[in-house]
């Protein structure tokens, strides 16, 4: 389909027209001096700082929890323990100025998740309208693992901000059904060669080195039994905040839960940052001190999810670098894993 193009001070009145059948997100600031996932209230939507907001958007995708069936646990009801889909009230979903990183890690997710019907049916109803990315900021590294700043993978709808106007790219028959709506116009000729030009200067900062292509090639036990995960875990105080933010951890715990009479099965995230998630009933725990755990975390992302699936389960948002307290990088781990 030809390029678009969306007069900003028109989007405001494009969005609205699509609340009644979406509802509608965007990384808005918060009063905490970041900007975050938030339902667009009608605001300005272009008031947003750089790079990518605080949560990733695996929140739409995994809720925090998510009640996979529910039950009568009175033993006397006819319908005792009889299992029932959660009643879905939520509305379509559109995400808005969703960053190249993110919308591929929706990509990656989906391939251990190609069987889940819970992540599949969001999939379904979550239109994803990406931003392409003029500049990276200090912690995102999209380039090293296969993305780009201008990617457009997992996207419907790509846009480019051009100053006054979205130069905007349709990618699938979703994002075709959020544009017919007679807000857009072709674009003029200055306008495509921004547009062209902006993705070109992208382009210059092209990954130098397939880098999931060399950690899958490297032996595992030469990786797993490497001296620095000594000094790389050392500094590390499990507490969880790397794989709650980053979009490509998934890691879940199921519970049952009963409450006067009523049942029902959550699904939540966990971490493999904390010990209990490993520790068996025994009280055996395979990967019971830190080091165990950092490891798995970095060698799970770099080497066996790249040896099952193909792409390093990484997207280099930069959200780990950013908000780990005690500074840990994955960039510096990357490099110490391709150098042995
Ligand atoms: S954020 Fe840092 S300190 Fe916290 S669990 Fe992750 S690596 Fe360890
Ligand atoms: S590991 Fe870190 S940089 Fe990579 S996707 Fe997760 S949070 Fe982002």
């Amino acid at each position: 389909m030809k390029p678009l193009v969306l007069e900003k001070e028109q989007a405001g009145h494009w969005l609205k027209g699509l609340c009644n059948n979406f509802d509608i997100f965007a990384p808005l600031p918060t009063d905490k001096g970041y900007s975050d996932w938030q339902k667009w209230d009608g605001g300005d939507l272009f008031d947003v700082a750089k790079g990518v907001p605080k949560s990733s958007i695996k929140t739409f995708f995994f809720p925090q929890p998510e009640v996979l069936f529910q039950f009568n646990a009175r033993a006397s009801a006819p319908d005792a323990f009889r299992l029932r889909e959660p009643k879905c009230q939520d509305k379509p979903r559109i995400l808005f100025g969703v960053r190249p990183c993110d919308a591929r890690s929706v990509v990656l997710n989906s391939m251990p998740y190609e069987e889940d019907p819970y992540f599949q049916k969001r999939i379904q109803e979550t239109f994803i309208v990406g931003f392409l990315c003029r500049e990276g900021c200090s912690t995102c590294f999209c380039k090293w693992t296969g993305g780009s700043p201008t990617g457009t993978e997992g996207m419907d709808v790509a846009a480019i901000d051009l100053g006054q106007v979205l130069y905007v790219e349709i990618l699938s028959d979703k994002g075709k059904r959020l544009v017919g709506n007679g807000f857009f116009r072709s674009p003029t000729k200055d306008e495509e060669t921004e547009a062209k030009d902006f993705v070109e200067k992208a382009k210059g900062q092209a990954l130098d080195q397939d880098v999931a292509s060399i950690l899958r090639s490297k032996g595992l036990m030469h990786l797993y039994d490497a001296p620095f995960w000594n000094s790389v875990s050392e500094p590390c105080i499990n507490c969880g905040t790397c794989t709650f933010l980053c979009p490509t951890c998934y890691c879940f715990d199921i519970q049952d839960e009963t409450l006067r009479g009523k049942g029902r099965r959550i699904r939540y995230w966990d971490s493999c940052m904390f010990p209990l998630f490993t520790q068996h009933a025994s009280g055996h725990n395979p990967r019971g001190d830190k080091l165990k755990r950092v490891r798995n975390r970095f060698m799970h992302k770099l080497k066996y999810f790249p040896d099952r699936f193909g792409p390093i389960s990484c997207v280099g948002c930069g959200r780990c670098v950013r908000d780990c307290p005690v500074n840990i990088d994955i960039r510096q781990v990357l490099r110490s894993l391709l150098e042995i």
